[in-house]
């Protein structure tokens, strides 16, 4: 039986699994099918304290792993499928192996969101794309669109420039929510075109099985026009990976874990680090810390039982 098992590896499971290392508690770490989180999927993250020339994200995440390995972690690829908290010890099912851990600590993040648009999931994969950094390079001297007006489309479509002729941002409204830097950077380059007061509407062309451009619909004259393009990609922001604990643990209205007492959800000896459970700030440093703090928690919950 293990001791702690954290599930997910993006910097706040990781930062767990340094703190519970350094505790002496073995963390088990089970990666999940986006490890690395969404530091993997990023590229500069210039306001990560320490760096001040900025650090790649895949880097940073790759020195969180190799510190809590160097303290005694351990690795495990694959997803959770099932999670039983009701008894303890809680068990946990990775395709065929079957763990028990006194304490659990989730780290499972969030994922992107798509608009659900029946023709979007037929072309994601095939010009439709929930990561610039991933599928940029695909687009090279091409006409790409960023659907959203977060920060998370503002990093979208300034990476994309790198590679893309012309990058539209598609987004609902009139102004951008993004931070005022990204939208500022975003506003003055000359490769972006902000498409404002604009949904999308349709993806084409799936009988093609490419992106040749989108449908869109002005939200205040309700105007339809056809926009071409070669890539499309969703920056909509992300949804919690919570649905194996529906029913076990509280959530709030989007899936999104609660906690209190800093990292303790409703069952005890079950802590929450990081997106799962933190709608607001989202960002890496208040990701790592809350994995910290998890830790500790879950250190003191066994010291107190032992
Ligand atoms: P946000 O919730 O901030 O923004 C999402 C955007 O997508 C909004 O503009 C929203 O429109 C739009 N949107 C949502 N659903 C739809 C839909 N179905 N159709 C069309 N548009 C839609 O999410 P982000 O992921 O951008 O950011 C989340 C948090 O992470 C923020 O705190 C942000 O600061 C942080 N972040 C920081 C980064 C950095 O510092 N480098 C990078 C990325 C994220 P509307 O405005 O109308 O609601």
């Amino acid at each position: 039986m293990r001791e702690v098992v954290v599930i997910g590896s993006g910097c706040a499971g990781l930062t767990a699994a340094i703190y519970a290392a350094r505790a002496k508690l073995s963390p088990l770490v089970i990666r999940g099918h986006e490890a690395g989180g969404q530091l993997s999927l990023t590229t500069a993250v210039e306001n990560y304290p320490g760096f001040p020339k900025g650090v790649q994200g895949p880097e940073l995440v790759e020195m969180m792993e190799k510190q809590a390995a160097e303290f005694g972690a351990e690795y495990m690829e694959g997803d959770v499928t099932r999670a039983g908290l009701s008894t303890r010890p809680f068990t946990l099912e990775v395709g065929k192996e079957r763990i028990e851990t006194r304490a659990l600590i989730i780290a499972s993040g969030a994922s992107a969101k798509l608009l659900g648009l029946e023709s979007e999931r037929r072309l994601l994969g095939h010009g439709v794309s929930t990561c610039a950094t991933c599928d940029g390079y695909f687009f090279r001297g091409k006409d790409v669109a960023v659907v959203g007006g977060g920060d998370t489309a503002a990093e979208e479509a300034l990476f994309l420039t790198r590679y893309a002729n012309r990058v539209s941002l598609i987004h609902r409204r009139d102004h951008l929510r993004a931070s005022k830097i990204m939208a500022d950077r975003l506003l003055r380059n000359e490769k972006i075109k902000p498409v404002f007061d604009s949904v999308v509407t349709t993806v084409l062309d799936p009988e093609k099985n490419e992106v040749t451009g989108v449908g869109l619909r002005n939200v205040k004259t309700a105007e339809e026009t056809f926009y071409p393009c070669d890539g499309l990609f969703i920056g909509i922001g992300h949804s919690p990976n919570t649905a194996l604990f529906r029913g076990q643990l509280e959530m709030d209205d989007v899936g999104y874990l609660k906690t209190s007492n800093g990292s303790k959800t409703n069952i005890p000896g079950v802590f929450a680090a990081g997106d799962v459970q933190d709608r607001s700030y989202r960002q890496a440093v208040t990701a790592a810390g809350s994995g910290c703090m998890a830790a500790i928690d879950a250190e003191r919950f066994l010291e107190a039982e032992n």
